[in-house]
């Protein structure tokens, strides 16, 4: 029998057992049931097959709405992968995806920015929120059409060293996979629990709650980006929102525990915080063990290119007494994990640092049209059952003790974390140095109490404009603002002569960090 989507069949199980439950509740309160998201879903699939037959991607433009995830579910019943780009990407960026993808389709829930118009042919605009305010009576494309096992189920764009955007294509068995692990975890596994929904789309994290939530007939509660910027809305929101599954980076929590009201009281359901992305630091665990009693604290690991997370641990009072760096978890059923030698690929010895590199079948396809990168981290192997799978090199530098558990001790590349975005550090250069006034460019980060705090671009001009360093930087920041999305941008840019040179010729980064 041909595979179906694993994830897909979920949520049609949630529609057929309860059509009434909330599938979303919006930043604005409104709700979707669960009956009317497959019904949108069903219009945004029958639109595009109307389009085209091909199966090609499709773009999904949107920040945090129903219409969003409706719009994924569209694509996968319609035979295509679905690429999240979120509100905040800056119209060069995204047209820089557009043409990876060739002439895309893209479905837009919001009104297509300024900068665009013109640029995608409008006949390759799917408007979404005209289908979902008159979905018109064309059929929803057989199940048949369904994107099914390594066909691509979503394709996400990461910062790449290049300077361009890299897509990480996830299949959909990956999707099932990850999903099949997802719904044992305590809480989770109950069902019809309520799920913040905090990460843009764009980012994999977000998957932790989208497949959580709606596999499992639960319901996501999304908050928007300006509750994120305005704490006292964001707290008020969370109030009455009977959020009992967190999933965030922990830096987010960092940013709501920095008020003391931000506790069990606020949030009287939260049974489980869930985090992945960076560094989860004692003081970010200890913290939510005493403001949320009721609350397991979770840690997990994994980077896109292994479907969001393949390892877990529950962060209790016996990790927090080790002052060790808190671990990351224990590798998920389905996922090995080794650590080998970065240079040799010789495996290391237990409790030595290496290279960790993840086997098993969660790891994605592969980097978008891109075999060389592809060929540079992915591989073809067997699990130790001689399963055939993939398996990946994560850059990630990292040690087994004697249980498998795993620690993380950093990277072996300049691909940094900064409030949980992932950032390559050439990305930034690299876009630096495409600006008229830049003559030369290296960004690197500041850290307090070895956590990255912000990043700090030095730059030595190519004519000097008028204006003071401090009016320079903000044109600077300006216009790669133009072409990076914010979070890209570093605080701080500094006006050199030149940059310092280590004695092989590189740019000597550690000297302009301490500078
Ligand atoms: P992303 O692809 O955005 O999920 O970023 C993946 C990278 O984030 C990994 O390769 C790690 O460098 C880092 N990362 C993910 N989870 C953790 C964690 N729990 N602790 C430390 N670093 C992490």
């Amino acid at each position: 029998m041909a595979e179906e989507n694993g994830f897909l069949q979920s949520v049609e199980e949630a529609v057929r057992s309860r059509p009434q439950a909330p599938a979303y509740r919006a930043a604005d309160g409104t709700t979707m049931a669960y009956g009317e998201l497959w019904k949108l879903s069903d219009a945004i699939a029958a639109e595009l097959a109307a389009r085209t037959d091909d199966r090609e991607p499709v773009v999904v433009l949107g920040h945090k709405a129903p219409l969003m995830v409706a719009g994924f579910l569209g694509c996968l019943k319609s035979g295509h992968a679905f690429v999240p780009v979120d509100t905040e990407m800056p119209a060069a960026r995204l047209m820089d995806i557009v043409s990876q993808l060739g002439a895309p389709l893209l479905a837009a829930t919001v009104p297509l920015p300024e900068a665009l118009r013109g640029r995608v042919p409008a006949g390759r605009i799917v408007d979404v929120r005209a289908i979902a305010s008159a979905p018109g009576t064309m059929r929803a494309p057989e199940r048949s059409r369904w994107v099914t096992g390594e066909e691509t189920q979503y394709l996400i764009f990461t910062s790449g060293s290049t300077g361009r955007p890299k897509g990480i294509e996830v299949s959909a068995r990956n999707v099932a996979c990850f999903m099949a692990w997802v719904r044992t975890f305590p809480v989770i596994a109950e069902g019809g629990r309520v799920f913040l929904d905090q990460p843009p789309y764009s980012f994999d994290l977000s998957e932790y709650e989208v497949v959580g939530a709606l596999s499992t007939g639960g319901c996501l509660h999304a908050v928007s980006r300006e509750e994120t910027e305005d704490l006292r809305a964001l707290f008020a929101d969370l109030r009455s929102s009977g959020v009992e599954v967190w999933t965030s980076t922990p830096s987010f929590a960092d940013l709501c525990l920095a008020d003391k009201s931000f506790s069990q009281e606020m949030l009287p359901d939260a049974r489980l915080f869930l985090f992945c992305g960076e560094a989860l630091r004692h003081s970010t665990a200890a913290a939510l063990r005493e403001r949320f009693p009721r609350a397991r604290i979770v840690n997990t690991y994994g980077p896109t290119e292994s479907t969001v997370a393949v390892t877990y641990v529950e962060i209790g009072a016996a990790q927090l007494a080790d002052a060790r760096p808190l671990p990351v978890g224990t590798a998920r059923p389905g996922t090995e994990l080794f650590i080998v030698d970065p240079e040799t690929g010789a495996p290391c010895a237990v409790g030595q640092t290496g290279e960790i590199v993840i086997v098993g079948d969660t790891v994605a396809k592969g980097y978008f049209r891109n075999p060389e990168k592809t060929a540079a981290a992915f591989f073809e192997t067997r699990l130790s059952d001689g399963t055939p799978t993939r398996g990946y090199r994560t850059g990630d530098a990292g040690h087994l003790d004697e249980s498998g558990m795993l620690y993380c001790d950093g990277r072996f590349d300049s691909l940094v974390k900064v409030n949980g975005f992932r950032i390559e550090l050439e990305d930034v250069e690299e876009n630096l140095g495409a600006l008229p006034l830049v003559k030369q460019a290296a960004v690197v980060p500041v850290r307090r109490k070895e956590r990255i705090v912000y990043l700090k671009a030095c730059v030595v001009l190519q004519e000097r404009p008028a204006g003071t360093d401090f009016e320079i930087g903000r044109l600077i920041k300006a216009r790669l603002a133009e072409r990076v999305p914010g979070y890209m941008v570093p605080r701080a840019v500094s006006l050199v002569g030149e940059l310092p040179l280590t004695c092989n010729g590189k740019v000597d980064r550690k000297a302009l960090a301490e500078a």
